[in-house]
């Protein structure tokens, strides 16, 4: 795995991170959350979307959205995990352990919740569209932001938010379509979140569908530790690395890194409220 040698240049603005996995780590070892949170600050990466998505992440979730004022969160069971739990006969009790856990003051998103077809084969995919809708109503339910995976599955995706009937505020996380669906998604009024792809080579396609997202639909996220931006891609991801993506997007959209991370603090009071 190729490793980070430098941090990025510190943002002029503070910016928060839409979405990290601060209790996933690739190399064995448990991260070290105050260092990755020092080390983020360090950069202007100042506050942080901490997503836990199974049942141990969802309560390490709440666990540091209480001790870290500088992180908010959001519980979900993640689309790959629910046909495990329900093969196991165990996704009933998993909702009222998520559910426990979205009531949180600090929890303000119910996520990462939707399809992905990549990992989940057609056995499973009854299970997991079951569970979207369960977390749709939910984010309803409890007045909270609905962060949606999204992998291979877009019109499947905008099928069942349509046919549920979407949330008040919703946010495709790691937006993976092209400029006609982020035409669609921006139409129907959700929120498009945008990662390390975005800096990748080949990806002409998604700086395409950034490029016609309104900058007030603009978030942006690392999805740490996956999705390490340009030019460390490969290594292991960190809040710290937000830098490379929001430059990244400044550049695609035209307007200064100033602006953009104006803009995305203004984007995430609306949507989350005050850290
Ligand atoms: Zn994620």
């Amino acid at each position: 795995m190729p490793r980070v040698t430098e941090p990025p240049e510190p943002l002029p603005i503070p910016v928060f991170d839409n979405h990290t996995h601060l209790d996933i780590s690739r190399d064995g070892e448990p991260l070290d959350v105050p260092a990755a949170l020092a080390a983020a600050a360090a950069v202007g990466v100042t506050r942080v979307m901490q997503i836990g998505c199974d049942l141990e992440a969802a309560a390490l979730t709440v666990d540091l959205v209480d001790r870290h004022p500088e992180v908010l969160g959001g519980v979900a069971l993640h689309p790959n995990e629910a046909p495990r739990l329900a093969d196991s006969g165990r996704l009933p009790t998993a909702y009222e352990t998520i559910e426990a856990y979205a009531v949180h003051p600090r929890v303000r998103v119910v996520g990462e919740t939707g399809l992905d077809f990549f990992r989940t084969g057609p056995e499973g995919r009854g299970a997991q569209e079951e569970s979207f809708r369960w977390h749709i109503d939910l984010a309803k339910r409890l007045g909270k932001v609905l962060q949606v995976h999204d992998r291979d599955a877009h019109d499947d995706v905008l099928r069942v938010l349509e046919d549920e009937g979407a949330p008040d505020h919703v946010v495709l996380h790691c937006f993976s379509g092209d400029a006609a669906m982020a035409r669609e998604c921006v139409d129907r009024g959700y929120h498009l979140s945008f990662a390390g792809p975005i800096t990748f080579k080949n990806n002409r396609d998604l700086r395409d569908a950034l490029a016609v997202t309104p900058l007030d639909r603009v978030l942006v996220e690392t999805d740490a530790p996956y999705l390490t931006p340009h030019p460390f891609r490969g290594a292991s991801n960190a809040p710290a690395m937000l830098p490379y993506t929001v430059r990244a997007a400044a550049a695609v959209l035209g307007v200064s890194v100033p602006e953009l991370c104006q803009q995305v603090n203004g984007t995430g009071e609306r949507l989350y409220g005050a850290w």
